[in-house]
Order: C-alpha cells, then structure tokens, then sequence
C-alpha cells in the first residue's frame, strides 16, 4: 500500500479548497480581486483573533500543519511536496486569522523544504516571512529557531553580514534561554561563516548569487530582504463581496474572469489588485478599471447633455469619454488574456495590429481594428456581423477630428481639417443633428450624438461579455461530453 492511500482519507475530513499559488508545481502566477481599494495592514492585533471564524481557520490551519508533519515524515517526494501545500495552505489561514506569530512553524517547515533541495529562491523568501513573523518575540524559542535556520539559509546564500547578525541574535536568545540545544547549534554554524567571511574577502564586485543565476544577490534572491508584501496591504472588497470571506475572498481570480463580469447592482468595481507570487514572493499591484470608470463618466456626460440641448462641451465630453472607455477595455482584454498563462489561451492567435491598415493607412492598429480582430479570434468570424463596429470605425473618426492638443497642460477641442461633409454623411443616419449654416462641429455635437456614443459603447462591451460567457457555456458543455464519450 503507498503512502497517498493510506494518508489521505485522514487528511481530507472534508473538501480541501487549495488556493492556487499554493499549487507547488505552479512556482510563478498571479490573480486579481475585484477591488475597492488596497488596505494597509498595520499589525496582526488589529484582526480579531477571537471570532468563530477566526478561530475555524486557526483550528483547520493546526490540523493541516500537524497532517503536514505526518506527510513530510512520510519519506517520498510526492509526500514532501504535499506537505508543503498544507504548510502553505496553514500559513495562509493563520496569517488571515491575523495570528501571524503561529506562521512560523509553517515558513520554517517550507524554508528547510526548499534549503534541503538547494531552492535557494523560496528558501530565501520563506525564510524572510519566518524572521518577519518572529520579530518583537525576542525571547521565544521560535525566534531562536527562526534565527538558526535564517543564519544557514544565508550561508548558503553566502551572505557574510547578515549570517552573522542571525548566528549573534540566535546566541543571545539561547544564552537567555539557557538553551543548550541551540547554543550547539549556534556553535556548528560560526565555523562555515567565518570559512564563508574569509572565502569572499570585502571590497570585490558581487559575486553572482549563489542560487545560480547570472545576477547578484541584491537583484536576485535578497529581494526578498524586505517586508513581505502580503502583511503589509491587502485589497479592500469591492460591493458586495466585502461580507464574503471564504476560498474566492482568498483565492482570486484570472484578471480577464473579473473584466468579463457583469455589473452588479453597485457599477463595475473601480480597481483591481493582482497578486502575483513567485518563487514565494508575493507582490501586488493595482490596475484601474480605466474602462469602466470612462464608461461611468460618459453616461454622466450624456445625462447632462440632454439638460443642455444648445450646447456643445458635454456631447464632445461624453464622445471622448466612451472612446476611452472602448479603447481601455480592448487594450485590458489583450492583456489580461496575454497574462492568463498559455493552459488556458495559448491556441488564440491574435492577429498582429501593427500590419498597415488596407483601405486605410491611419486604421493601422485602430481601435475598430483590434475589437474585430480580438473579438474574431476568440468567438468566431460572425462576431464582426454582430456587433457595431462600423458605428465605432465612426466615433473614432469623430473623436480624432476632435481631439488635438496645444500646450503642454490644455486640451483644446478644436475643429480639425477635416472632409467635413463625408464626416457629416456618416452620421446623418445616427441622430438628429443641427441644421446649417453652422460649423460642422456644432451641427455634429448634439445630445442626440452623446447618447448615440454611450449606447454604442456600453452595447459593444455588452455584447463582448455575453459572447465571452456563451463560449464559456459552450465550452463547459462540449468538454461535458467529451468527458461522457471518454468514460
Ligand atoms: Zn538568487
């Protein structure tokens, strides 16, 4: 019998939801929160430890790093490797209960993981979250240990000054401690630093780090020598989903899953903050919703501009608005797809928007362009009959007849030198325009135009959804029945 059939009906009393950079073949990735905002975490006293759901998760973390003892005893890689998702996964629960002083038997577990099996990265980085967790515990036997194994990670690391600083706080601990065990560990660790002080004599170029790439420490693994991302900020929920807490609150999302979701009852979300880990380094970013927020701007546009039936400044607002609006979400589709990892899109091949343009040398890598070529490629060629993109080869006609800058800091919005009744026929079927003799620019920027531009761009991005969810639908069906047909 193997030690996976043993073990696992034990370790698995119910569904183990496992995060997804907890996956320890998956060393580099990232998912985004629908965010409100980012929150700055001051300390671990400011979550309440006590609450029922706290304490759940501090009950399932302890049973996880006792489970996780058991596996990496059980001897084989597999099992080793299992046990570093359940300490990765009980690190996660504690640090979320905001007992972060118990994450240490955690990254210490992980840090000899990776130390054992020359990962110097993640032992770099584990090791780091363990010194950090430990800190202000300047007389506990885990702020010993943590400062052991911290001293011999920088060995490895070959880093003179702060093996040292780590042996000299692990000796003062244990000579405070009385504890012989660790003073003998102390005392095995000072020989292969001084070996290590005398073998990199001071005043030469850094050497490459010592985990094996071509770059020096300080670019490389001691990165990582800096707070640990996720105990500083973490994203504040955005609506509804601020009462939700469970694995979606924890796990997130593929940045282009948050982009396709339908506005709830509160808008679109404004931000979205990725996390991305590698190696054990987690790192976040912020990314405006640049699309939904024009978009939200726009419609407030038009709305003013039907209270205002003589002027020209919020039709010519609103039209600039929903163009940015329609830009920003095609340029955040390509690059959240182009993030999402090959496993999942690597068989869409976008077409290459820089080719000139062939009835249009100025259409080269147009906006009109890259919505038909992006949305062909992912839900077929009828994609283009669908929808209305011959209505947004005009607006941004329009918008670049309307836009030009002069000065540095002012925005001017000027007619253009433009064909101007060709640009008058393209409209004259869209809304009701102003009659002549005027200049094309008032005849065109009307409330009737504003409210044609908003529908156009609230509808193409519409349409982009539903026909994203469709295929998902499709997908989720064919892939049904191919799994029936295989069975
Ligand atoms: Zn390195």
């Amino acid at each position: 019998m193997t030690m996976a059939c043993m073990v696992a009906p034990r370790l698995l009393p119910r569904p183990l939801h496992v995060p997804w950079y907890l996956d320890p073949g998956n060393t580099r990735s990232e998912r985004w929160f629908a965010a409100a905002d980012l929150i700055d975490i001051a300390a671990p006293a400011e979550r309440d430890t006590s609450s029922p759901e706290a304490r759940e998760r501090l009950e399932r973390a302890a049973t996880l790093s006792a489970d996780a003892k058991t596996l990496a005893a059980g001897g084989t890689e597999a099992s080793a490797l299992r046990a570093t998702t359940f300490h990765l996964l009980a690190a996660e629960l504690r640090r979320e209960a905001g007992a972060w002083s118990l994450c240490a038997e955690n990254y210490g577990a992980l840090t000899r993981h990776h130390l054992s099996r020359g990962k110097l990265r993640p032992a770099v980085a584990y090791m780091r979250k363990m010194l950090f967790v430990t800190e202000g515990a300047s007389a506990s036997p885990d702020r010993l240990e943590a400062c052991i194994l911290a001293a011999s990670v920088y060995v490895a690391v070959r880093q003179v000054a702060p093996a040292r600083n780590a042996a000299s706080e692990a000796a003062a601990i244990a000579v405070r401690l009385s504890d012989a065990d660790g003073l003998a560990a102390v005392d095995r660790l000072l020989p292969r630093i001084s070996e290590l002080a005398n073998a990199c004599p001071t005043g030469k170029k850094p050497e490459p780090c010592a985990c094996g790439s071509n770059e020096g420490y300080r670019a490389c693994c001691g990165v990582a020598d800096e707070v640990p991302a996720e105990f500083l900020v973490r994203p504040a929920a955005h609506g509804q989903r601020s009462a939700k807490v469970g694995p979606r609150a924890v796990t997130g999302q593929a940045g282009i899953d948050l982009l396709m979701e339908l506005p709830g009852p509160e808008g679109e979300c404004l931000n979205w903050v990725g996390v991305m880990v590698e190696d054990g380094r987690h790192s976040l970013i912020t990314l405006p919703n640049w699309s939904g927020r024009a978009m939200r701007s726009a419609r407030i546009m038009s709305k003013r501009a039907l209270l205002d039936p003589g002027g020209t400044d919020f039709p010519s607002a609103a039209v600039l608005q929903v163009a940015c609006g329609i830009e920003a979400f095609i340029n955040t589709v390509e690059h959240f797809i182009g993030r999402s990892g090959p496993e999942r899109f690597g068989h869409i091949r976008f077409p290459d928007f820089k080719a000139e343009g062939e009835d249009d040398p100025g259409e080269a890598g147009s906006t009109r362009r890259r919505w038909a070529g992006i949305g062909i490629a992912l839900f077929g060629p009828d994609w283009a009959k669908e929808v209305r993109l011959h209505d947004l080869a005009k607006l941004m006609a329009l918008r670049n007849a309307l836009l030009h800058f002069k000065g540095a800091h002012e925005e001017w919005i000027i007619p253009a030198p433009v064909k101007e009744q060709a640009l008058l026929d393209r409209f004259k079927d869209c809304f009701a325009m102003r009659d002549p003799p005027r200049p094309w620019i008032d005849r065109i920027l009307t409330p009737g135009l504003a409210t044609w531009a908003v529908d156009l761009g609230d509808g193409l991005i519409a349409a982009f959804r539903h026909a994203w969810h469709r295929e998902e639908v499709r997908f989720e069906v064919e892939s049904r029945d191919q799994d029936r047909e295989e069975a």
